[in-house]
């Protein structure tokens, strides 16, 4: 199965899931629907997921931010529910542009040491694109550089953001990503980085990542810097198709929404925030709020990061069966969502993936 791959590695070695079926035989999920499209795309999973039955009982939590000792955070209730399911699944979070609350994903990612943000960007086979082989891996660092927060005035008119990078933390995302590799087949890490212009933050980036690679003899290590890749992305995604890429955050954030592109949009690409304890699943787009409450939303993101899920809590037949109804609904291309040139309603397209399960 197309995504199957993706979840090896947190089979066991990398992050092994250690929640428990409850005496129904389901296992509780925390489910954040977020904001803006949030709830519509988290019906339709809700929807299609008790549709083929998978042993799954949501747990609704509200996560509006509070203040507490002057900072922003997640209410008891929403913490307490991941930490005892040790597995949520995640809407979009609309985060206040340039003031107000810091993001909530954010606060969420440090929350729960949440070190490393799988992106799988994979064509969807049907849907035509100027591509159709895409099949890129992207690792982002979930917890520090561009997003560390620390920002402050230094005098009217100039602002200082501080990028933080530490070995820690970039010793973790890279072990995973090692370790990632290892277990879905590709011999090959590629660390992207711009070490020419930020010499000491993606300097240490980077070195950390060649004494990591040297505990991995059998996967082949190299580097390249982030503007190439961009380009070379662009102009022939097929040689990434082998490898597994890692970095630090912000790039991450940036080029996975650009592999998105190259295969029909933010629609379409899930991610898991995976930590050593608990995980979040979500879509990697945002909250939409352009197209909120109207019925247009493309759910398939946050229906591939569920099934991320599913395979990360070893539930492989119901996220074999749930994924392959979903791609044969867009390969059909009938009931398809506007943003890939259809004119199904998000509720619509649910209900054909539904008459395939
Ligand atoms: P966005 O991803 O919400 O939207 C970008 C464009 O893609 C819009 O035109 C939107 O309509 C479209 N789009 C996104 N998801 C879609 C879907 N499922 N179906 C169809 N079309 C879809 O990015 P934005 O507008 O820059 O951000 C909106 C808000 O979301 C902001 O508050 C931002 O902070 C937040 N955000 C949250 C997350 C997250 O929760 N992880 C990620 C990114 C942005």
């Amino acid at each position: 199965a197309q995504l199957r791959s993706y979840a090896k590695a947190t089979e066991g070695k990398v992050a092994e899931f250690k929640g428990t079926k409850g005496n129904d035989g389901k296992y509780t999920v925390t489910l954040i629907e977020g904001d803006g499209i949030g709830p519509e795309i988290s019906q339709s999973v809700k929807d299609i997921f008790a549709a083929a039955k998978a042993p799954i009982k949501w747990e609704p939590v509200d996560v509006t931010p509070i203040l507490k000792d002057g900072r922003t955070a997640i209410p008891d209730d929403a913490i307490q529910s991941v930490r005892k399911n040790l597995v949520a699944l995640k809407g979009p979070l609309a985060t206040p542009i340039g003031k107000g609350h810091v993001s909530l994903n954010l606060t969420l990612r440090r929350t729960f040491n949440l070190f490393a943000n799988v992106r799988p960007c994979k064509s969807i086979a049907g849907y035509k694109t100027p591509y159709d082989n895409v099949d890129i891996v992207l690792i982002r660092e979930n917890t520090e550089g561009e997003y560390s927060g620390i920002e402050h005035v230094v005098v009217d008119g100039v602002v200082q953001s501080i990028k933080l990078i530490t070995r820690e933390a970039s010793e973790r995302v890279l072990k995973f990503a090692f370790q990632y590799a290892e277990s879905i087949n590709r011999n090959k890490v590629r660390a992207v980085h711009k070490a020419t212009i930020m010499k000491m933050s993606d300097g240490l980036f980077l070195n950390t990542a060649r004494n990591i690679s040297k505990d991995y003899p059998k996967i082949e290590f190299d580097a390249e810097l982030l503007d190439n890749t961009c380009l070379k992305i662009v102009t022939d995604p097929a040689p990434y198709n082998d490898k597994v890429l890692v970095m630090p955050n912000l790039y991450g954030d940036i080029l996975s929404d650009m592999c998105a592109g190259l295969i029909g949009g933010l629609g379409l690409t899930p991610s898991g925030n995976i930590g050593d304890e608990c995980s979040i699943f979500e879509a990697v787009h945002g909250s939409a709020p352009d197209i909120a409450g109207k019925g247009l939303a493309n759910p398939t993101a946050l229906l591939l990061s569920s099934i991320m899920m599913l395979q990360h809590m070893g539930l492989f037949e119901h996220a074999d069966r749930i994924q392959k109804a979903i791609f044969e609904v867009l390969a059909e291309g009938k009931t398809i969502t506007g943003d890939l040139g259809g004119k199904a309603k998000t509720n619509e397209y649910a209900e054909a993936v539904m008459k395939k399960l």
